[in-house]
């Protein structure tokens, strides 16, 4: 069999824990396996890098960013390829352009276009475990990438599709996916199984559990997945796979994502065409918008707010701006003092009383809902910030998950 195993920061945060890792990969080598190892940086080494390169300068150019956090994972990877030798195992460490791991251009969120097998294939072949940094890329400038905060998940996805493994295990500091996070919720449940699609709206609707790209990159190539632990090895953890067991659980999970930021645009015209000025201006600068509330014209007004990763904020702002001048709006404010709320399960549109349980757990608590949005596979509400972890625990308790 070959196996890709992923471990996170934490799994890997001092020499204790470096060398149990180190360990459960023999095990899986010395069974016969071809063992190739995915590692994020040390601990809290990219939070610590984001904050060092801060004091330098607070608009480093991203292509310096990359340069940088990258560095975390090569130290990991480095270390690890030591602590087997150490143990009479041959392995070998590879950075991406070691691999060649082809990436598009874009620094600090690029994506995986082409990944060569070559090198890993030939070191498997001498048996040695090959051990690979995550969260990087080579871009067509020969420049390196980073895949965007978790991205060490999507380059275990990317090996284990392009080199046909049998599985991808993803070693994290929880036993598997829970209904909720395990760190808000006490009373949240380990799931068995997720379905991808489950999975990519927990991930894209804060769950960091995985890094939602990871999880549409296993659906586009069947790459079967699992969650464990790395601290309890002989915990089961969660398969994300295409098709679950029907379960008589509706809901899947609550995620809260704090990294929402909610812009209004105030009194534009109500004509058509105007929204499509906005959403094509925020498209064309490759933003992202989630949740849309526009208010029902008045005096052939009309307001419209949208969410946007916090990280967007500045650039979303300056475009909501020119926007509403354009157009003689009356103008722009934002709130970034918000969380977005969510529930996800399959067939949220065809059971209503679901989005009635949801409000009514919210009402109860004393939580105002700003903004709503749905679909067939999730409910998300936008709340104050403050109130998100009591959400999340009372929208879990109102389902009974
Ligand atoms: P790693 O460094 O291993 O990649 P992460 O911090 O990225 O670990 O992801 C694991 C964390 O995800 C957990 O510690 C947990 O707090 C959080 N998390 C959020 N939502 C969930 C969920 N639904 N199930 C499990 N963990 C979750
Ligand atoms: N080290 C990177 C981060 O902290 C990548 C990862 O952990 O997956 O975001
Ligand atoms: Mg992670």
């Amino acid at each position: 069999m070959l196996i890709v195993k992923k471990f996170g920061g934490s799994s890997v945060a001092n020499k204790e824990r470096i060398f149990n890792v180190a360990k459960r990969c023999i095990e899986d080598y010395r069974a016969g396996h071809d063992v190739v190892v995915v590692l994020s940086a040390m601990g809290d080494t990219t939070d610590d890098l984001i904050a060092l390169a801060n004091t330098i300068n607070p608009n480093a150019k991203k292509r310096e960013l990359d340069m940088l956090l990258t560095t975390g994972e090569q130290v990991s990877v480095s270390l690890m390829a030591m602590a087997m030798q150490a143990l009479d195992v041959p392995a070998v460490s590879l950075n991406a352009f070691q691999v060649m791991m082809h990436s598009t251009s874009r620094y600090g969120n690029a994506r995986f276009k082409r990944v060569d097998t070559e090198r890993i294939m030939h070191e498997l072949d001498s048996r040695k475990i090959v051990i690979v940094t995550g969260f990087q890329g080579v871009n067509k400038y020969d420049d390196i990438t980073t895949l965007g905060r978790g991205g060490s998940d999507t380059t275990a996805v990317a090996l284990a599709a392009v080199l046909h493994a049998d599985k991808c295990e993803i070693y994290t500091d929880v036993d598997g996916v829970f209904t909720a996070d395990p760190r808000v919720v006490k009373t949240a449940k380990k799931l068995d199984a997720v379905t991808y699609d489950e999975m990519l709206e927990l991930a894209s609707l804060g769950a960091k559990v995985l890094h939602n790209r990871s999880v549409e990159m296993a659906k586009k190539y069947s790459v079967k997945m699992e969650v464990r632990s790395s601290i309890h090895s002989d915990v089961p953890g969660t398969i994300v796979k295409e098709v679950c067991k029907v379960e008589k659980m509706l809901i899947k999970g609550v995620a809260l994502d704090n990294d929402v930021t909610r812009i209004s645009v105030i009194e534009v015209p109500d004509q058509p065409g105007i929204a499509f000025r906005i959403f094509s201006a925020l498209a064309a600068s490759k933003i992202n918008v989630d949740i849309i509330l526009q208010s029902v014209g008045r005096e052939g007004t009309k307001d419209i707010s949208f969410t946007v990763s916090t990280a967007h904020k500045d650039a979303a702002m300056q475009i909501a701006e020119a926007f509403c001048q354009t157009v003689g709006g009356k103008e722009v404010n934002f709130n970034d003092n918000v969380a977005k709320v969510s529930i996800v399960g399959a067939g949220m549109l065809s059971n209503p009383g679901v989005a009635a349980t949801m409000f009514e757990a919210l009402g109860e608590n004393n939580i105002n809902i700003s903004m709503i949005s749905t679909s067939e596979i999730k409910i998300s509400v936008l709340i104050e910030k403050e109130q998100g972890k009591k959400a999340v625990n009372a929208i879990h308790d109102a389902f009974a998950l």
